[in-house]
């Protein structure tokens, strides 16, 4: 008898009594390969040196001072190294203790931006349907999620949803990605100008989409277009990086790459690497000054925000990501994994795609990829994925049919940024074996 209160109590876990490197052993002294790095969290993998030291060193000091009394000096290098790297003019770094909590401070953020300058109509927000953004009631009510937010629906926000960038499926025959791109950024227009443009607060959206569809990368224009529809209506944009930022694509900021800065972005996950719990909302200089000028108080806070332990941990895990110049290993790695994954399943017949940036990726699981049919949910492949790959000693992290809009089903793979290229072979071997 336990008296963990397990999601799924029909689920027997495992029990995890070690890391080391980009391993996790059982009780039994099983050893499992993290290719998912839990959730896309593990950045570094398990047990590094150098991230304990700055936890202990951290605690040695002071391990928590609220933050409405102090801050700290591992606060402050933190928010000064990560606005120092954000793209456009994020600059301002208000830390939180994990994703939903990011993106929650980032809807209140842009709400209370709106009713400081006088437009109190803009409360709407548009998401997509394709999209996980946290578990909170904000996050969970523009979420595109329909399983989990069914049960609470009566306590959601009324949020708006359009597509999402889903190549594979919706590009159409014949269609440059620059024409696709622009269908998309038309399809937003429509919904902001239907809802009216006076009432929409801000558009939400993964930079890459993580766990719901297997990180499905924007087509490169993408991006651009959909900023000059924000900007071109007055809306704000809120990138979520919670799963795709931290360098998981190879680049700090997942956008940067697309050219683009949002006006307010959420960053977690691989921020702490799992040595401690922590997250962050940035916010741009005219969003943030707005407040100061007005009425001088972001109305929105957490106990533990800004925790000293949790920012040693995350500056120290960023500093070994530079000093080891892992953004590198990311981007050969990821190229790697692609090209090896590519070739494995080239004939299979029910691997419909194999996509990503960096060292997040998914594959895709269809019925015939000729046709790009989907599995019928009812077998719940990638659930069954999950536990033989477990079987093989291989993490992989799955999702299928429960998202509007998802078709089929995907495993997502983050392995941490230290893995090698003999790691990449083995585990694309246990996958192969897995599937
Ligand atoms: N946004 C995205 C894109 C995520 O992937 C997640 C977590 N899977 C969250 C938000 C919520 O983060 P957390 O679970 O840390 O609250």
């Amino acid at each position: 008898m336990t008296h963990v209160f397990h999601r799924n109590p029909q689920h027997t876990l495992k029990r995890a009594v070690r890391g080391q490197g980009i391993s996790l052993f059982d009780q039994d002294g099983r050893a499992y390969l993290d290719a998912s790095g839990g959730a896309a969290v593990s950045c570094l993998g398990h047990g590094h040196p150098d991230v304990i030291a700055a936890i202990k060193a951290q605690l040695d000091e002071v391990a928590y001072a609220h933050s409405s009394f102090f801050t700290t000096q591992a606060c402050e290098d933190l928010a000064d190294f990560l606005a120092g790297e954000a793209p456009g003019d994020l600059d301002h770094v208000y830390f939180v203790s994990g994703g939903s909590e990011a993106v929650e401070a980032a809807l209140k953020l842009a709400r209370q931006y709106f009713v400081e300058r006088g437009e109190t109509e803009r409360s709407q927000f548009i998401a997509r349907r394709q999209s996980y953004h946290g578990n909170t009631l904000g996050a969970l009510a523009i979420g595109g999620n329909a399983w989990r937010r069914q049960p609470f629906l009566p306590l959601l926000a009324p949020a708006h949803h359009v597509s999402p960038c889903y190549a594979y499926r919706d590009q159409l025959p014949g269609e440059t990605e620059e024409q696709y791109a622009a269908r998309l950024a038309d399809e937003l227009e429509r919904k902001i100008l239907e809802i009216g443009a006076e009432r929409v607060a801000a558009f939400v959206a993964e930079t890459v989409v993580g766990a719901t569809a297997g990180a499905l990368p924007p087509v490169r224009t993408y991006l651009r277009r959909i900023r000059e529809v924000c900007d071109r209506h007055g809306v704000l944009l809120i990138l979520d990086e919670v799963m795709s930022g931290m360098g998981r694509t190879g680049h700090l900021y997942a956008c940067a790459e697309d050219g683009v800065a949002p006006d307010i972005l959420a960053i977690a996950k691989g921020l702490g690497a799992g040595y401690q719990p922590i997250g962050a909302m940035l916010a741009s200089r005219r969003v943030y000054d707005t407040i100061v000028n007005g009425s001088g108080f972001f109305q929105h806070g957490h106990t533990y925000m800004g925790h000293a332990t949790a920012c040693a941990a995350a500056l120290a895990v960023q500093r070994v990501i530079r000093r080891d110049a892992l953004l590198d290993n990311v981007l050969a790695r990821g190229e790697q994994l692609r090209t090896r994954l590519r070739a494995v399943f080239a004939d299979h017949p029910n691997v419909g795609d194999v996509r990503g940036r960096g060292l997040f990726v998914g594959v895709e699981f269809v019925r015939d990829r000729a046709d790009k049919s989907v599995l019928d949910p009812a077998l719940k492949t990638h659930a069954r994925l999950k536990r033989q790959a477990m079987e093989n000693g291989l993490m992989v992290y799955p999702m299928g049919g429960t998202v509007d809009g998802v078709h089929g089903d995907h495993v997502l793979l983050a392995p941490p940024f230290i893995c090698t290229a003999a790691d990449i072979d083995e585990i694309v071997a246990r996958l192969d074996r897995t599937v």
